[in-house]
């Protein structure tokens, strides 16, 4: 048994070695690569891609797993999580025949490629064929991958494991039925806030400074990280140790570096710290993207944008941009970071709005998956939703339905994952301020040692011992749900708006 164990455990390993390898050519790509080795760097990639493949669908490799599956009992806990999500992945690549993989493979380059194209000109009719044809193959995905109830459910499968419709559905209708209303009662609030002084000129030197200060401070160091420029931000990196986190400067647009790196320090902090022991294995994994951005949105929401750390980090902003930030207060500056604004993108959107972009994905997604809505229907579809949801309309494709990549890429069942993130911090952040004595005044200097000991102790180290809904529940006590996200939003919009939400 112990030799079957190993074998499967050094195959596996291999995989993820792998993984790591293109985290890294990722990283080359989006920081250092020059634009014209495009295709070579397509090539490494393909390679890489088919050989990880290769392994995890070896029959070798498959029969191996399932017979340690089947003696369970003899194995140990630690064994049983990491034979639980090896059969997992296993069982994942070996139900996807190498054909349909190489096709959605070819249609997902072309399907960008005119998403592109159609997104400059604004032209939904453009992408509608390349659309219908990639909702075509992920029905078929889900079909080979398998349902209960929903093949929505396999898709979201891929981002979210273990996580369902049926799950989902009456916490997505909470928590819209709980933002329309603040989103509206915000909307006709006397309080006005904008964020004008924000788009002064900061130059570049000064933010770069501070987010290298801000990574430190969150719990990165140099001999693990790094801290690049990208056109868009990412984590990624080579494995456990060794993990870069990219950003933007923009000069006319101070949060953006700020609080960007603020996210991305999140993301990293939690690949940094899974326990050593288990090294390559899924008890030193990620749960999944939900739990992943539930640690960026903490640290960039919760903590950076909150009141205790904006009374440590304003002095130190004065200090670097003193004529920007002359005669401008504490408060002014904590309204500006905080401006609710109902807007047409999703990138851009504000803590309160951010979740009914999302909604609207879903709940389009999952139509289409199930065959309720044409693709041809979308434009109309998407701009009754922003106008009931958001109270907004797009004035074309471009700022509406065009706006996003994943649909092109095929990434249907990802965008829950963002809401996701914002629900379990919401949980996390409740239970860490119980949790801890004077929380917020360990905030306020700047201290954030213990709530770091707190997530690596209760989340990090946990690696995929639990699903996101058990790890939830284990940590928090209670099962996922929307209402501290919404008590939340309520308790700091309604102080900032002066509104009783
Ligand atoms: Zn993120």
């Amino acid at each position: 048994m112990k030799d079957t164990y190993n074998f499967v455990a050094k195959e596996m390993k291999d995989v993820e070695v792998l993984v790591g390898t293109k985290g890294i050519l990722d990283w080359d790509q989006g920081v250092t690569m020059p634009e014209g080795a495009v295709n070579t760097r397509a090539e490494q990639m393909a390679l890489i891609e088919g050989i990880m493949h290769n392994k995890l669908v070896s029959p070798k490799l498959g029969e191996a797993i399932k017979e340690l599956d089947e003696h369970r009992s003899k194995l140990t806990d630690d064994e049983r999580v990491n034979i639980r999500e090896w059969l997992r992945d296993h069982e994942r690549a070996v139900k996807l025949p190498q054909d349909f993989v190489e096709e959605c493979a070819k249609h997902t380059t072309q399907a960008q490629q005119v998403w592109v194209e159609a997104r400059k000109e604004s032209n939904f009719g453009k992408f509608e064929p390349a659309l219908k044809k990639m909702i075509e193959l992920k029905k078929r995905q889900a079909e080979y991958i398998g349902y209960k109830d929903n093949p929505y459910d396999a898709l979201l499968d891929e981002f979210e494991p273990y996580m369902t419709v049926k799950e989902l559905d009456p916490i997505i209708n909470n928590l819209r039925d709980g933002l329309v209303p603040i989103v509206s009662k915000i909307g006709n609030s006397k309080v006005k806030v904008d964020s004008k002084i924000l788009e002064k000129n900061y130059p570049e030197k000064g933010q770069e400074e501070i987010c290298k200060e801000l990574m430190k401070l969150i719990g990165l160091s140099d001999r693990h990280t790094r801290l690049d420029r990208s056109p868009h931000p990412f984590c990624s990196g080579a494995g456990p140790e060794d993990v870069r986190i990219t950003t933007r400067y923009s000069e006319t647009w101070l949060p953006g570096s700020i609080y960007g790196v603020m996210h991305e320090s999140g993301h990293a902090l939690y690949e940094l710290n899974f326990d050593k022991k288990y090294y390559w294995t899924p008890l030193a994994k990620a749960v999944s993207l939900g739990i992943h951005e539930s640690q960026s949105r903490l640290w960039e929401n919760y903590v950076g944008r909150g009141l205790p750390f904006t009374k440590y980090l304003f002095p130190k902003l004065k200090k670097l941009f003193k004529t920007q930030l002359e005669n401008i207060g504490i408060n002014d500056f904590y309204r500006s970071i905080n401006c609710v604004k109902p807007s047409l993108i999703r990138v851009e959107a504000d803590e309160v709005t951010y979740n009914l972009h999302i909604i609207i994905r879903y709940e389009i997604e999952k139509a289409l998956i199930n065959g309720e809505i044409k693709v041809r229907e979308l434009p109309n579809v998407w701009n009754e939703k922003m106008k009931k949801y958001l109270g907004v309309k797009p004035a074309n494709d471009a700022e509406g339905v065009l706006q996003d990549i994943h649909w092109s890429i095929g990434a249907i069942g990802y965008f829950p994952t963002y809401l996701l993130g914002n629900l379990y911090s919401a949980q996390w952040w409740n239970k860490m301020k119980g949790e801890i004595n004077d929380f917020d005044a360990l905030i306020e200097k700047g201290d954030c040692e213990k709530m770091r000991s707190w997530l690596i102790e209760n989340i990090h180290r946990e690696g995929r011992r639990y699903s996101a809904s058990d790890l939830v529940k284990h940590v928090t006590g209670e099962p996922l749900n929307a209402k501290y996200f919404l008590d939340y939003l309520k308790d700091k919009f309604g102080e900032i708006y002066n509104e009783k939400l």
